[in-house]
């Protein structure tokens, strides 16, 4: 599986919106600024109320993608999701690497999110299969992830939650 183009990896932005902590109502705001080159430099991230509430449910859908356990259903949400997309790709060699991007570089920045978001997760889905998506193993975590080893073996969304389960499972084992 090769995750180094645009299309795979726009995944990862697809994850890291799923998994954004929405407790602060700035939230979707200071979201596009850490994951600011994904969208058309110069792009205003000023998201009105309405706009921030949409940007939720987008990440509401790709969670539902990612921890739904069946075909259908995968199929359900994720054809949810692709209903707020707006494509109009083009090809660029902006970063020096020949590759495609799903929204129109001049679109407001929430169309560009929605659009990435939805065409990435599509992507992996359909090229990769849906048992690629999962939610965190580790106790206490309700993350989301995208596996994109070798042999699909993930089960945790990061190295901090994979290491903490093996520090629990040693401690277990020891009182056993
Ligand atoms: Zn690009
Ligand atoms: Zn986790």
């Amino acid at each position: 599986m090769n995750y180094d183009t645009y299309g795979s990896s726009a995944v990862e932005l697809a994850i890291d919106l799923a998994n954004a902590d929405r407790d602060d109502p700035q939230w979707a705001n200071a979201f596009l600024g850490s994951h600011d080159d994904w969208f058309t430099p110069g792009t205003s991230f000023a998201l009105t109320d309405a706009e921030t509430g949409q940007a939720a449910e987008t990440a509401e859908l790709v969670r539902a993608v990612a921890v739904a356990e069946s075909q259908p259903d995968v199929l359900n949400r994720l054809n949810e999701l692709l209903a707020l997309a707006r494509p109009r790709p083009y090809a660029t060699d902006h970063d020096g690497e020949l590759h495609l991007h799903y929204a129109r570089p001049d679109a407001p920045v929430l169309e560009q999110l929605t659009t990435t978001v939805a065409m990435g997760l599509a992507q992996v889905v359909v090229q990769h299969g849906w048992q690629r998506l999962g939610i965190c193993s580790a106790e206490g975590c309700d993350d989301v992830y995208v596996d994109t080893s070798r042999n699909a073996s993930r089960r945790y969304c990061s190295n901090t939650c994979a290491s903490r389960s093996t520090v629990a499972a040693y401690r277990a084992r020891k009182r056993a």
